[in-house]
């Protein structure tokens, strides 16, 4: 809908590609030592960018084509030191929901802007409603540290701040911490307990199309240079997941829960109907766990508070004759009997709203 082709790039290509794109000058520390394979040298990847820029790369490009947004779920491998590593949140390879829009000067802003829309939508559907806008700019006192001339950077973080004022979204400028291809706005979400992530990240750069010669026909039948916005919106799926993780103190929404719903037969006997409840659930698309173990049904419900489920079913003699199940939620316990169609089309409501509070 919002106009991306899915593709999928290399794990591992031939140093040399780094060094046209100056990861291995300016992004070295980051990157894993190359490995040698028959006399030549390859680097695991530890970005996106030129994968999809020699996809661009592959034929003519006319301005007809633009903006061409090609996005992947890619894994990358930055080296990290072993002390920092943390978790879910700090790793040594991990997989960004990667975008590159190829576009034409007078096209950034408003592909800019569709960024931080999208943005916006995933994170407030995932129930983040609090989060800060920095724009990280070049510090203006180590021209060495980034590529690309003075009058690139102030045009590019005009753009970025443009688009922002526009938007009417309050942000804060942060000298000296842009990534070295060009100015960045980054999303940092505010966790319930009011502890802030930085996430989303949506970045101008002027300096990989022109290393790398990309070009596209205008309409004047000229050759023309592109411009190229990279953009993640989880930013890396592991560290996000940590995030989540955070912030709902692992109590997740029903439509996030990895379990939805746990059923509990009350004895032995309550097992036929037990499997019949899961099994009806299951088909109804929700997921679904039978706990028939040998154990007393107030271990089974502690368990299952334990992990966070959100309902627990408890079925005996009354459940299986009335055709329905006792409920019981993970935040307020008892919520009595209910007929199960009516149970399913409950749950089925929650997932398919994404309610976030229920
Ligand atoms: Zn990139």
């Amino acid at each position: 809908r919002r106009g991306y082709q899915l593709v999928f790039t290399p794990h591992v290509a031939r140093l040399d590609l780094w060094k046209t794109s100056g990861h291995l000058d300016f992004y070295g520390a980051n990157m894993f030592a190359p490995i040698r394979v028959e006399d030549a040298e390859y680097q695991l990847k530890p970005m996106n960018c030129p994968g999809h820029i020699l996809i661009y790369k592959d034929r003519r490009r006319s301005y007809r084509e633009l903006p061409l947004r090609l996005a992947e779920f890619g894994t990358v491998y930055r080296y990290e030191r072993s002390g920092v590593m943390h978790g879910l949140l700090r790793v040594r390879g991990f997989t960004q929901d990667d975008a590159h829009i190829f576009c034409t000067p007078d096209q950034i802003e408003s592909e800019v802007e569709a960024c931080v829309d999208f943005a916006k939508l995933v994170l407030t559907t995932f129930g983040f409603e609090r989060y800060q806008v920095e724009l990280s700019a070049r510090d203006p006192n180590q021209p060495k540290d980034y590529a690309g001339t003075l009058a690139d950077w102030q045009r590019a973080e005009a753009a970025l701040e443009n688009t922002m004022r526009r938007m009417q979204i309050p942000f804060e400028r942060r000298e000296g911490e842009a990534v070295f291809y060009g100015p960045k706005i980054d999303v940092k979400l505010i966790d319930a307990i009011g502890r802030p992530w930085q996430l989303t990240t949506v970045q101008f750069d002027f300096m990989l199309p022109a290393r790398f010669g990309l070009q596209y026909v205008g309409p004047d039948g000229h050759p023309h240079q592109p411009l190229m916005v990279h953009r993640a919106l989880l930013g890396s799926v592991e560290r996000f997941f940590g995030v989540l993780i955070e912030h709902y103190a692992g109590a997740f929404p029903v439509w996030l829960s990895p379990v939805q719903a746990v059923v509990l037969p009350v004895s032995e006997k309550h097992q036929n109907y037990a499997r019949q409840v899961a099994d009806a659930l299951r088909a109804g698309g929700v997921r679904v766990e039978l706990d028939d173990r040998q154990e007393k049904l107030n271990a089974r419900i502690r368990d299952a508070q334990l992990q966070k489920v959100p309902f627990m079913l408890v079925v005996g003699d009354r459940e299986a004759q009335g055709g329905g199940v006792a409920v019981r939620r993970r935040d307020t316990g008892d919520a009595g009997f209910r007929p199960l169609a009516d149970f399913l089309r409950d749950v089925r409501e929650l997932i398919d709203r994404r309610v976030a509070k229920w």
